[in-house]
């Protein structure tokens, strides 16, 4: 699914037909509203969509509101498997104020600090933030590094989809027009895992990111173990470095093992330019931020069970 749509029979409706806005109370009528109107969408905090919608890139026959379905979609808990489980339609300020979500998942917190401003994260969901595709968001990094999965419901039934295979490119993701994102499940991190996220704004510090940079690991002895480093904005979408985690993994942690990750990340991904830099440049500030982000998690808190 894409901003506009994946396919033309997807695409915004005639001019002039009428904006119809419905509030189901249930899942499984959200989605039949969905599937039932080429150019329906749900609405979460609306806080991109709305924009779309004001610029002209969308224009929806219908919006389908979720905030009646918090029954299915919201909540912060633990699920059978000991993940967190966080509905889609929490906001992202319930998100950075919840006690849980602190204890196992500090990085994420820390992150949610500097997501565009207190109301927009009064509003924004956490399923519209990851349904929207934009490579340029700050969780999507963080979640990909954590091994995060989230689940799906739309007319052909449920399935979970792993967070490296949501985003298919630019605004892109593996969404079907009428699924919904009902949670995500963020796995336990091992015991000693130390993480950080890094974003990098060209313009002000309130920007959206030019670059997002996300590593976990553990040290086991004086070696580095369990390593996921994710990258954003700079690119299409976000993406996972295995080939310079490999590099990482099993090593001891030094400035020149650090150097050499920063220049393997900054040839292993295909920037894009726009308005946060050229592609040289993200490359330069790849190179630069990914030593930094390995030297900032040196020095993060070992995260503790219990
Ligand atoms: C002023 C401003 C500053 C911002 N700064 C930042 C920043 O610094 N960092 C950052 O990361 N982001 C930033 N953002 C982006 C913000 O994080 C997103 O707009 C927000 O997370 C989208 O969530 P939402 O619930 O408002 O989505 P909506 O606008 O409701 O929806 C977005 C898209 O997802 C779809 N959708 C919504 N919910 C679901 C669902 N449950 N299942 C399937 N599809 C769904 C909608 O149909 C739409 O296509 C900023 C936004 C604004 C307006």
């Amino acid at each position: 699914m894409s901003i506009l749509g994946r396919s033309a029979r997807r695409a915004n409706p005639p001019e002039g037909v009428p904006l119809d806005y419905i509030e189901p109370a249930t899942l499984g009528v959200a989605v039949e509203l969905l599937a039932s109107d080429e150019a329906a969408r749900p609405l979460g905090g609306g806080t991109a969509l709305m924009l779309l919608m004001r610029y002209g890139f969308l224009r929806p026959s219908r919006l389908v509101g979720l905030r009646r379905l918090a029954s299915d979609l919201g909540g912060i808990s633990v699920n059978d498997r000991h993940e967190l489980r966080l509905g889609a339609l929490t906001t992202l300020r319930d998100l950075e104020l919840s006690r849980q979500v602190a204890r196992s998942a500090p990085v994420l917190v820390e992150a949610l600090h500097i997501v565009g401003n207190v109301r927009v994260r009064n509003a924004a969901t956490l399923g519209g933030h990851l349904a929207h595709g934009d490579p340029h968001q700050d969780l999507p990094p963080i979640l990909l590094a954590m091994g995060a999965r989230a689940h799906a419901v739309g007319p052909r039934g449920s399935r979970w989809i792993p967070l490296d295979q949501l985003n298919l490119g630019y605004y892109q993701t593996a969404l079907e027009p009428a699924e919904l994102l009902t949670e995500l499940a963020l796995p336990v991190q091992p015991e000693g895992t130390q993480g950080s996220y890094t974003k990098f704004t060209a313009v002000s510090a309130e920007d959206w990111p030019a670059l997002g940079v996300a590593v976990f690991f553990r040290r086991d002895q004086d070696r580095l173990a369990g390593v996921r480093l994710a990258l954003s904005a700079a690119m299409d979408r976000p993406q996972r470095l295995a080939g310079v985690e490999a590099m990482l993994d099993g090593e001891r942690p030094s400035e020149s093992l650090f150097q050499a990750a920063a220049e393997t990340a900054s040839s292993a991904v295909e920037p894009m330019a726009d308005g946060g830099g050229s592609t040289a440049y993200k490359r330069e500030m790849i190179r630069v931020h990914v030593r930094r982000a390995l030297e900032k998690t040196m020095r993060a808190p070992a995260l503790r069970s219990g």
